[in-house]
């Protein structure tokens, strides 16, 4: 476990000891202000990571509300347990049994809620005191995979680019100090993979397995699920844009 800081502000973050190919080296869970903190992700149900929560929780006066980025078990699972022991909170995400349904420019607390969606259909981004907890929308480290709505994904980043957070306290890896660098980063690098499919299919490649290998080159195994299911939410786009060439790719 360890605690990152984000500059300036009432807030930390609290790395569970659970990496992975998805999880970098653990997730983040963040806990912002105090009398009530308000905290972003439960992460893993572990019991140190939990012990751990609970502890900042007490010093900092109570719990307003458990909110979710999105409901992956990494993120969500440690809820019930949370929850439990600081009922009865309100637990706010964008779907599943909540006591708080939010959706794009909602509020809750100190928080302005702003839908990501593309990871996952339920991403939310909270934005607080110029800081943008991301979940696995934008991550410290690397690139997320996406499993659909490209197109709206990509304009989440860019209102929130507008927005102009001064912090990103994403749910692995480190805080970001430039966001619009590491905006600007995860753009270029969603629009240099559809270039790349784009070739791969007017080359002619149509099959799923020899479009990854042209756009998606050395993805390690682990990886290789996530980065077809980004490869799928490519084509969907095209697809929607008219940019598919004939013949449709396949399976
Ligand atoms: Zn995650």
């Amino acid at each position: 476990m360890s605690l990152l800081e984000l500059p300036g502000r009432d807030a930390i973050g609290i790395r569970a000891n659970n990496p992975g190919p998805f999880t970098l080296s653990g997730t983040n869970t963040w806990i912002y202000g105090r009398e009530p903190a308000w905290l972003i992700d439960p992460g893993p149900a572990l019991a140190d990571h939990l012990d751990a929560l609970s502890e900042e929780i007490d010093v900092r006066g109570g719990l307003g509300a458990v909110l979710l980025t999105h409901d992956h078990a990494d993120h969500a699972e440690a809820v019930p347990e949370l929850v439990r022991r600081f009922s009865p909170v309100p637990l706010a995400a964008a779907r599943g049994r909540v006591s708080t349904l939010l959706a794009d420019g909602d509020e809750l607390g100190p928080f302005t809620v702003i839908a990501t969606p593309g990871h996952s259909p339920d991403h939310l981004t909270y934005l607080a005191g110029g800081v943008a907890f991301t979940g696995d929308a934008i991550l410290g480290i690397g690139s997320v995979f996406l499993a659909g709505q490209l197109a709206a994904y990509l304009a989440a980043l860019k209102r929130l680019r507008a927005l102009g957070p001064v912090l990103l306290a994403p749910g692995h890896g480190p805080v970001v100090r430039d966001p619009r660098a590491k905006l600007d980063e995860y753009l270029a690098h969603r629009a240099q993979r559809e270039a790349a499919l784009v070739a791969a299919l007017a080359a002619g490649l149509r099959t799923r397995a020899e479009l990854l290998e042209a756009a998606w080159p050395g993805v390690p195994g682990e990886l290789r699920e996530a980065a077809a299911l980004t490869l799928a939410a490519h084509l969907e786009k095209l697809g929607a844009e008219g940019r598919l060439p004939a013949p449709l790719p396949s399976a």
